[in-house]
């Protein structure tokens, strides 16, 4: 797996999983039983650069390529998926977005906090009309002499409950269909801005997911991201890095149980040997043993494209449905392996399977994914 990353890629990933062994694995299982958004630790990521892992160093960041990012990622998810997830949200799908399509002046006031991790960043986009449909936005944005009216209500907010800097994807022209959806940056504290109760989650618990609600809130013209019009475009764009981010957090999270469930295969006695040396038990370590390998090639390979500046969403589409797929199997047999200990919060894998269980709903559901790679698929052969 080695072979094609470069030394830095390497060394970005002994610094970070010791990082992450040393800061976050030992409070990972507390953070997810309270429900606790460890400010402790983000501080010490922020000083790290783990917020603008992408940002060229001139705007605070790290400047580093996709291929060290995904693998950043996938290391914080090895020790904490829900860190995995704020970590991949704020990059990709916040910073990504304001580096991508912001002014100048947007970059130079938003970018350094953000890559610094004194601020953190929401992706808005959600709705409860307005999932999978995204384009079904029924928040509004009106123009006027000053700037933006907005009205929002934006559920399951990645970082919601701790976010400073969030994109809310906004109509500005009701009658536009997708071409009248905008970005529009809201900062919190402005007036309107409210922020909702913590969603009670099923895993990713640390991670303070709620609900964005904007009432008649003010929002500066300049604080426009692109051209009005263009938000549909810039929340694809978006996902389709932020997707390359989502699959490494899911290999992370299975690179954790198949570890775990190999210690528990050499160590646990059944029937006068460990259960290691029983088959059904080897046969499932190799399933997953394989399957992680799979995935975590299809994610480098998307991030690759990236770097290179190739056509990537189709690799990300891949990437994002086959691993997110595999590390809620993977995850189920690290269960299984275990057995009854499996299944009580004595191991971490039970965190481990609630973890990987939600990468296939976010960032796109694995059937929305089926749905535009069958497109893509039927394209191809159509003559
Ligand atoms: C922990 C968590 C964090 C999240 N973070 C964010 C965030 O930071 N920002 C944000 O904007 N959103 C976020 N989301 C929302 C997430 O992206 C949505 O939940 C997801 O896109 C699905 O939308 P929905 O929940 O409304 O499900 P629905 O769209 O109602 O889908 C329900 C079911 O129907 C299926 N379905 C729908 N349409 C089709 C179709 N055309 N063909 C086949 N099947 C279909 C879906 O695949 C799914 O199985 C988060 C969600 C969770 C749980």
């Amino acid at each position: 797996m080695n072979t094609f990353l470069s030394e830095k890629n390497r060394a970005v990933r002994r610094s970070v999983r010791a990082f992450c062994e040393r800061e976050i694995m030992p409070i990972a299982g507390e953070i997810d039983r309270e429900a606790r958004f460890p400010w402790e630790v983000i501080e010490m990521m922020g000083k790290l650069g783990y917020f603008g892992i992408q940002v060229p160093k001139k705007l605070g960041g790290s400047g580093m390529d996709s291929l060290s990012c995904v693998i950043t990622i996938e290391e914080i998810s090895r020790a904490c998926g829900s860190l995995g997830l704020c970590v991949t949200v704020h990059n990709s799908v916040a910073v990504y977005p304001i580096m991508a399509f912001g002014s100048e002046t947007q970059k130079k006031r938003w970018i350094p906090p953000l890559a610094r991790g004194e601020k953190i960043g929401a992706f808005c986009l959600t709705e409860p009309n307005a999932g999978s449909d995204a384009a079904g936005v029924e928040a509004t944005a009106i123009r006027n002499k000053k700037g933006y009216l907005v009205n929002a209500n934006k559920v399951f907010v990645t970082n919601g409950g701790v976010a400073d800097i969030c994109l809310i994807f906004a109509r500005t022209d009701p009658d536009a269909g997708r071409r009248g959806i905008s970005v529009v940056v809201a900062e919190r504290g402005t007036p309107g801005f409210v922020v909702g109760d913590l969603e009670d989650l099923c895993g990713m618990r640390a991670n303070p997911v709620t609900s964005i609600r904007l009432y008649d809130c003010k929002i500066p013209a300049e604080n426009l991201l692109g051209e009005e019009g263009t938000g549909f475009q810039i929340g694809i764009m978006a996902l389709d890095t932020g997707r390359i981010g989502i699959a490494a957090q899911a290999v992370g999270i299975a690179q954790a149980a198949l570890e775990e469930s190999a210690r528990y295969a050499n160590q646990r006695q059944q029937f006068g040997v460990s259960i290691g040396k029983h088959q059904s038990i080897q046969a499932m370590l190799a399933d997953m043993a394989t399957e992680l390998e799979a995935a975590r090639l299809m994610v480098y390979r998307a991030a690759l494209l990236r770097d290179q500046g190739k056509h990537f969403s189709r690799a990300s589409a891949m990437a994002k449905l086959y691993a997110s797929e595999a590390a809620s199997r993977i995850t189920d047999m690290a269960v299984q392996i275990h057995g009854g200990y499996g299944y009580s919060k004595s191991y971490p894998v039970e965190r481990y399977y609630r973890d990987a269980r939600v990468t296939r709903i976010y960032e796109g559901t694995s059937e929305i994914h089926q749905m535009v790679i069958a497109r893509e698929v039927l394209k191809d052969y159509a003559k």
